[in-house]
């Protein structure tokens, strides 16, 4: 049986042409970009390509970016590096971040920082009413995500960076789930730092980058070889970095063409999993990502219904799914004030450019079936 993949927001099949790219730089040319040969020459040129596709698909210049092993890194560099050459103050991060930014976060209570967390409402979005409550204290760094991973609700991040300027505030934003789904662009959110991530894009897992306004100061996490002007040492993982890029310029390519595609498939399912009488969370926020849909069913585990909808032949997610293996409910889903036993509930389908209308459909069939199935066996055991 070959299952249908409906989990890319956490993370997505390597693009055949960009493995293609890919291949020749990890057989023959394994030059060390640092070094004055040619092997070296042709992968600082390979590195350099990669470093304008990835800047052109936010809208930035090549020497704003900054190429970091993962998303995970970029958001610990942000908040670390960035809190790290200010004078201890606030820094505020919202209650539906991903780990990544809430412990590197959670961690600056050690050097001084008073962190506090923004409340979202109902749908997820954030509540911009508090942020200015919270602003009163002197705020050093804003990190806020632009798309959650969860619901997909995407965040008003232009007017947080107009409400930080007026403070100024620094703004980091994880735009990790928001590249290759939505337009993103760089100066017109207003922010001075954002992440993004390769392996959620068709690129191959390895690779990152943080995107940085010049005006940035920020101190680097790892101390080495000076690699990335001195803020990322490390020899550059320069199959992967080419990859990214490659990936990128593809993915601006074929963005209308999967916004248009993934949204009807997911208009298709909540439609049915209406019928199925779902929860779907996040569904009246002004803008979602095409591409997710979230939702539970009341007395039906999260973690069972995924398991049972694997073995038919479908992988999906449960809340927080990429955070960790725990049966903890969705923090994203409590943030919003949903009830915990409904958050334990949650599952999340997030679709790619090459599902169809048929998987859905026989997902939504799979699915009816063992929500039945599993309500039948709670009923029993109650
Ligand atoms: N930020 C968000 C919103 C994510 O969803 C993820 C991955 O799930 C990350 C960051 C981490 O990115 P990476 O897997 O590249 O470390």
């Amino acid at each position: 049986m070959n299952t249908v993949f409906f989990d890319h927001n956490s993370t997505t099949a390597l693009l055949p042409e960009v493995l293609e790219l890919m291949l020749p730089l990890m057989k023959q040319q394994h030059g060390n970009p640092t070094s004055r040969h040619v092997f070296g020459r042709n992968a600082r040129d390979a590195v350099e390509l990669a470093r304008t596709q990835v800047a052109e698909a936010v809208g930035v210049q090549a020497s704003q970016v900054v190429f970091t092993a993962s998303g995970t890194e970029a958001n610990n560099f942000a908040v670390r590096g960035i809190t790290a050459n200010l004078d201890p103050a606030q820094l505020l991060i919202s209650s539906i971040e991903h780990p990544c930014v809430t412990r590197p976060a959670m961690h600056m209570r050690t050097s001084g920082w008073l962190v506090n967390t923004i409340n979202v409402d109902a749908q997820g979005q954030l509540d911009l009413a508090h942020l200015q409550a919270l602003l009163k204290v002197q705020t050093g760094l804003i990190s806020t995500m632009l798309a959650n991973n969860e619901t997909g609700v995407l965040q008003p991040l232009s007017e947080v960076s107009a409400m930080a300027r007026q403070h100024k505030t620094f703004v980091h934003t994880d735009a990790v789930q928001a590249l290759g789904k939505v337009a993103v662009d760089f100066n017109a959110l207003g922010v001075h730092a954002m992440t993004l991530s390769s392996h959620k894009i068709g690129g191959p897992l390895g690779a990152g980058a943080l995107i940085l306004d010049k005006r940035v100061d920020i101190q680097p996490l790892l101390l080495g070889g000076g690699q990335e002007k001195g803020l990322r040492s490390g020899t550059e993982n320069v199959a992967a970095i080419v990859g990214f890029g490659a990936a990128c310029a593809l993915a601006i390519n074929s963005l209308n063409a999967y916004q248009q595609l993934t949204s009807v498939l997911r208009d298709q399912l909540e439609v049915g999993l209406r019928q199925l009488n779902a929860n779907i969370f996040g569904v009246n926020s002004a803008k979602r990502l095409p591409n997710t849909s979230f939702f539970a069913f009341p007395n039906v585990e999260g973690e069972t219904l995924v398991t049972a909808l694997d073995k038919a032949g479908f992988a999906v997610a449960s809340g927080s799914a990429c955070s960790s293996d725990s049966n903890e409910p969705s923090h994203v889903l409590l943030a919003m004030g949903i009830e915990e036993d409904l958050a334990r509930g949650s599952v999340r389908v997030s679709l790619g450019q090459h599902n169809t209308a048929a998987q859905v459909e026989a997902f939504l069939v799979a699915l009816k079936q063992e929500v039945q199935r599993l309500k039948a066996m709670t009923a029993i055991a109650a």
